[in-house]
């Protein structure tokens, strides 16, 4: 069995090589980090409930014209995804106070925005990925006005999906994070969603009791995360009741 090559361990998934040019193997790992990786643990099971949420989200916004990275899931663990260049910011789209913001503005967390706000974020590890605003993007060339423009209307239209998508599982969508990959059609080049959509990088509240069903578990020790993250997938229908998300990989190659 050939050794497949790995391209990048980030602090949640692994990327491997894809089997065809232009495109990569996403692994989801069980670790989980905080607070810029000062608070560490593994979580048994939060890769595959990840890798299945993530999937689902992806899945429907490419069927609604919103284009992504992901092809399809492999396995329990793994999925096929578009290889691009990762834009190196971080966009936070925001419907409700709280995290970061309710504490930089003040704001009590759980008040309704006047409407959406989206916020940009410089990824880098080594400097807390600050808050940046478009002036430091386009100074720094990070990214065009044109792609900007592109980014905002992506953001919102999954912001819209996503609200829309946890309406209808008696959940709020308060923010979420997401990444920007470019890729290349020929001479022209657009601008995708990468990375993952899940719990790890939304913040969900139950409609009826405010209970927290993403990450801040972890972050806040409220809890178990894969209980938190099984109840969205639950809701969701993607996973049975009963069924384990502690399967291991299958590898391929
Ligand atoms: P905050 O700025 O309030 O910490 O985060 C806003 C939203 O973006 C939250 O849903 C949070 O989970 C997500 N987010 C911000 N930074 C990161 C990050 O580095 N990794 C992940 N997974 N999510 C992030």
């Amino acid at each position: 069995m050939a050794r497949r090559k790995k391209i990048y361990e980030g602090k949640a998934k692994t990327l491997y090589e894809g089997p065809e040019p232009g495109t990569i193997i996403q692994y989801f790992k069980d670790d989980a980090t905080a607070f810029n990786a000062e608070k560490k643990a593994v979580i048994e099971g939060k890769g595959v409930l990840n890798n299945m949420l993530s999937e689902y989200f992806m899945t429907g916004l490419n069927t609604i014209g919103v284009p992504t990275h992901f092809i399809k899931r492999i396995n329990m663990r793994e999925q096929l995804v578009r290889a691009c260049e990762i834009v190196p910011l971080e966009v936070i789209v925001r419907n409700y106070a709280a995290g970061t913001m309710a504490k930089r503005l003040g704001i009590e967390e759980g008040t309704q925005l006047p409407r959406p706000i989206v916020e940009y974020c410089l990824k880098d590890d080594a400097l807390g990925d600050p808050l940046v605003t478009e002036e430091h993007i386009a100074a720094f060339g990070w990214a065009s006005q044109q792609d900007m423009d592109d980014i905002l209307s992506l953001a919102l239209r999954v912001n819209d999906f996503m609200a829309g998508v946890m309406f209808g599982i008696g959940i709020k969508l308060v923010d979420f994070k997401i990444e920007i990959g470019r890729v290349y059609d020929g001479d022209f080049q657009r601008l995708i969603i990468a990375d993952e959509i899940s719990p790890d990088s939304c913040r969900l509240w139950d409609i009826e009791t405010g209970r927290k069903l993403d990450k801040d578990v972890f972050r806040r020790d409220l809890g178990s995360l894969t209980d938190a993250y099984s109840e969205v997938a639950n809701r969701l229908g993607i996973m049975p009741k009963g069924a384990t998300p502690m399967a291991r990989p299958t590898l391929i190659n």
